[in-house]
């Protein structure tokens, strides 16, 4: 969430179409969503068009968690190739499970098209460059098995990617042309927009602080005093769950993503920096992510440290991989600085909860939910309404804490330390 030390590139667009923040009054719902963000957004939209009465509660406003600060990269599939998830789950799911996978970038660029969304776009593909050997070899182990099933991704060598990325230091890498970028505020205020226009009532500044089962219905209290009643709770809070349904915090590891933005750059570095528009991860253990603005400027991302930042100082980290991938931008001015939070699961996985008929919870984006989440919410809203849990890509699994969780952080920062070591050694 902002804070005097986050001021992030994506602004609410000044002639945004407003959605009207509303807290339903009277009897049952039919679903409450915790969260605001594209996960409880998506899901009420969908909910709305297939006839159920909606109310999505968010303890701040809409876009202040990480669906409006994040890199606005959509990128289709998961953090594992098809092969892996097909053994790991089964031909039937697993082939399922791909197939979703394949179509969440699809998941938010159909929307921006059918709903018309002012949404600043771009869809010329994601690159995954490769720094060493190993992810190169992964890079064509990833390409063979998506082009296997018919995706448009292409393997590139290191003269391609130089001219594509116009970045030093890499060996080649992987394009998938199904991904692009987005303005991810505009994207996450506009959903709310054609929710609420769909009928979805949507209330900010709503945290829920009490959960109850009361006579069949689920009672929502929250913390500004408002009380409803739904046959079914959405907790879509994601790296942001707080000690609202005991033990679902501790299933996942909240970390920071830091983010900085360059100022616009100047006319001769725009044909040479990233001149397709695609946005880039790299392959280092703390990977670096970047794109450009609609504005001309670069944006670029890492991991950062858990406490919250104190200066400009706790971006360093950012402004040193820009300056490494671009010596051209060392001096150019860094004019933003911001972060939010990601949730990681033991397995690298989102999970997919129902600890009791009613309560759905959906957490561990991976850092990677623009478009997953997207597409998570229609198949959510279609559960809601048909109740058909084949519906959904991930099993509904019980809520496992992770063991020693509060130690976890430790073990976290420590690994990132010895991460970043590792990727230096190999520069
Ligand atoms: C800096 C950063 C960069 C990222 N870059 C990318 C990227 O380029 N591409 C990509 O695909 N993904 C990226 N991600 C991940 C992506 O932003 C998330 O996966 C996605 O936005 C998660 O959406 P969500 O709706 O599940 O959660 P959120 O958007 O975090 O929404 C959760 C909401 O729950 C609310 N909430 C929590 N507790 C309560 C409560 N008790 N009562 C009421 N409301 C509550 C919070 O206020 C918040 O608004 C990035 C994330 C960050 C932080």
């Amino acid at each position: 969430m902002p804070t005097a030390f986050s001021d992030p590139v994506w602004q609410k667009p000044p002639t945004a179409t407003p959605f009207q923040s509303d807290l339903g009054s009277g009897g049952a719902l039919d679903v409450v969503i915790v969260g605001g963000g594209i996960m409880g957004l998506s899901t009420a939209l969908h909910a709305a068009r297939a006839g159920l009465s909606v109310q999505v509660l968010d303890g701040g406003a809409i876009g202040q968690g990480a669906s409006g600060l994040n890199g606005g990269q959509v990128i289709p599939g998961l953090k594992y190739d098809p092969e892996w998830l097909i053994e790991h789950f089964g031909k039937e799911r697993g082939e399922a499970l791909v197939q979703f996978a394949a179509s969440t970038a699809d998941a938010v660029f159909d929307l921006i098209r059918d709903e018309k969304l002012a949404v600043p776009f771009t869809r010329n593909g994601w690159i995954q460059a490769a720094h060493t050997e190993t992810a190169l070899k992964a890079a064509a182990n990833r390409d063979r098995q998506w082009r296997a099933r018919g995706a448009d991704v292409k393997l590139l060598d290191r003269d391609e990617i130089a001219a594509m990325t116009g970045a030093e230091g890499y060996l080649g890498g992987w394009l998938d042309r199904r991904a692009g970028v987005i303005d991810p505020l505009s994207y996450t205020l506009e959903l709310a927009r054609v929710a609420a226009s769909a009928g979805a009532r949507i209330a900010e500044q709503q945290k829920v602080v009490k959960l109850a089962k009361e006579a069949g219905f689920w009672r929502v209290a929250t913390q500004a005093g408002a009380d409803v009643r739904a046959k079914s709770v959405v907790l879509a809070t994601n790296a942001y769950t707080d000690e609202l349904w005991a033990g679902l915090a501790q299933t996942i590891v909240p970390l920071h993503s830091f983010q900085i933005a360059t100022a616009s750059l100047p006319a001769e570095l725009v044909s040479k920096i990233l001149p397709g528009g695609q946005a880039v991860s790299d392959s280092r253990r703390i990977l670096v992510y970047y794109r450009r603005s609609p504005d001309g400027r670069i944006v670029l991302g890492g991991r950062g440290r858990m406490a919250l930042p104190s200066s400009a100082g706790d971006w360093a980290h950012c402004e040193r991989a820009l300056v490494r991938l671009y010596p051209a931008l060392a001096g150019i001015a860094v004019e933003k600085r911001w972060f939010g939070r990601v949730a990681l699961t033991p397995d690298h996985l989102p999970h997919l909860h129902q600890p009791e008929k009613g309560l759905l919870a959906v957490v561990g984006c991976q850092g990677r939910g623009v478009g997953l989440m997207s597409a998570l919410g229609k198949r959510m809203a279609n559960y809601l309404a048909i109740g058909d849990a084949t519906q959904l890509p991930f099993p509904l699994s019980p809520i496992r804490p992770i063991p020693f969780h509060a130690f976890r952080q430790v073990g976290v920062a420590a690994a990132i330390t010895w991460y970043r070591m590792l990727d230096a050694f190999e520069r």
